[in-house]
């Protein structure tokens, strides 16, 4: 039996080879820590996504408009995030985060629409 150190607690303790944890405790909180931050980063990028959702909308209130990108990212907008994205026959691309899409034009506008459903 070798002598392994958990990776939690840091304490020694003699176990099988591929032992990581002194215990089932410092094993279950070493599982509650990836979770959670699984659980953090998936609230972080759904948290952005509604944001991002959030000002199109309110930049979009009619459905199609145009707007400075300066005016989103003023807003707090997230370019890295998008739920989906949509091409068109014709080759224009649209982001969209939910039902709000944005389309990026000449000059840094963009223009905004709402999915029709
Ligand atoms: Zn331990």
């Amino acid at each position: 039996m070798a002598k392994k150190t958990c990776m939690v607690c840091k304490e020694k303790f003699t176990g099988r080879e591929d032992k990581k944890f002194c215990s089932d405790s410092c094993r279950s909180t070493f599982n509650n820590r990836i979770n959670k931050d699984e659980n953090n980063y998936v609230r972080n990028v759904n948290n952005a996504l509604r944001k991002n959702r959030r000002i199109l909308k309110k930049i979009n209130p009619k459905g199609k408009s145009k707007a400075h990108r300066d005016k989103l990212l003023d807003a707090g907008f997230n370019f890295t995030y998008h739920t989906n994205i949509y091409t068109t026959k014709s080759g224009n691309v649209y982001y969209y985060c939910y039902d709000q899409g944005y389309m990026e034009v000449d000059n840094d506008y963009l223009v905004l629409v709402e999915k029709q459903f």
